[in-house]
């Protein structure tokens, strides 16, 4: 890559809890390269968490997150830009259309799961623990009976414990669509980053750039060996380490 492509501005977009955050020296190296890169060429930095904007709040107090020009929460099912402090209405009324939260709810509570505090209950996110062990068996099940209902809604598992559902046209992925057209950046100049199940829909069959950080979880690495890409690099160090490095790998940083 040369140095021309690393000056000019480009779309990061990245997870956070064991992707951007996890290893507080990298990320201080990493968000000072950022923040200069946003200052001199115009880069846009976006946050894409399963977190909800509370619980997003509550990780903005405890660590130096520079403030991102946009922030999707929820898994890809809210998405603030420009700094609103409302959830974009555009998106919203994709997201409305054959989604049915309290049939949901009701065909979720035949399962033994354990729901997740008030705060990460979204009008167009249902979520759950859940234990690894038990997933594997149930998650087909649950989401062959949504299947089964007519309902559009789709089962995403995460870090071995996070059991969200979600509208079929809401995920982490989609809203990268979204945001990547509202935008108007193209895919190559696109790179988003993650380390669990709720990341792989940034990067499965998508024309960006995609980066997995070295601690990935087994659910996104199994993936990931098993579907190569040229587009997306599995970096050997850990969280903002392994953003880095991937940055590098890509040209996006000289
Ligand atoms: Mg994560």
């Amino acid at each position: 890559m040369t140095q021309g492509i690393a000056m000019a501005a480009f779309l990061f977009v990245t997870d956070l809890d064991h992707t951007l955050v996890g290893n507080d020296l990298a990320m201080a190296q990493l968000n000072g390269q950022l923040d200069a890169h946003r200052r001199q060429h115009g880069t846009t930095i976006v946050y894409s968490t399963g977190r909800s904007l509370t619980s997003y709040r509550q990780l903005k107090a405890e660590k130096p997150l520079l403030d991102p020009d946009i922030l999707i929460v929820s898994v890809g099912t809210e998405i603030y830009l420009a700094n609103s402090d409302s959830p974009d209405l555009t998106w919203a009324e994709v997201l409305s259309v054959n989604w049915d939260r309290d049939q949901v709810v009701a065909i979720a509570n035949q399962f033994d799961l354990t729901p997740q505090p008030t705060s990460e209950q979204r009008p167009f996110k249902v979520s759950y623990f859940l234990a690894a062990a038990i997933a594997v068996e149930l998650l087909p099940k649950l989401q062959a009976i949504l299947d089964a209902k007519g309902l559009e809604a789709q089962v995403v598992y995460s870090g071995g414990k996070d059991l969200d559902i979600l509208p079929c046209r809401a995920n982490k992925g989609k809203a990268l669509t979204f945001v990547r057209e509202h935008l108007d950046i193209s895919p190559d100049r696109t790179v988003a980053c993650g380390d669990s199940g709720n990341d792989l829909s940034m990067f499965c069959d998508r024309a960006e750039r995609g980066i997995v950080v070295g601690n990935a979880m087994p659910e996104l690495l199994t993936w990931h060996h098993a579907n190569p890409s040229s587009t997306r690099y599995l970096a050997k160090k850990s969280c903002a380490g392994g953003i880095l490095e991937g940055l590098h790998y890509f040209g996006f940083l000289p």
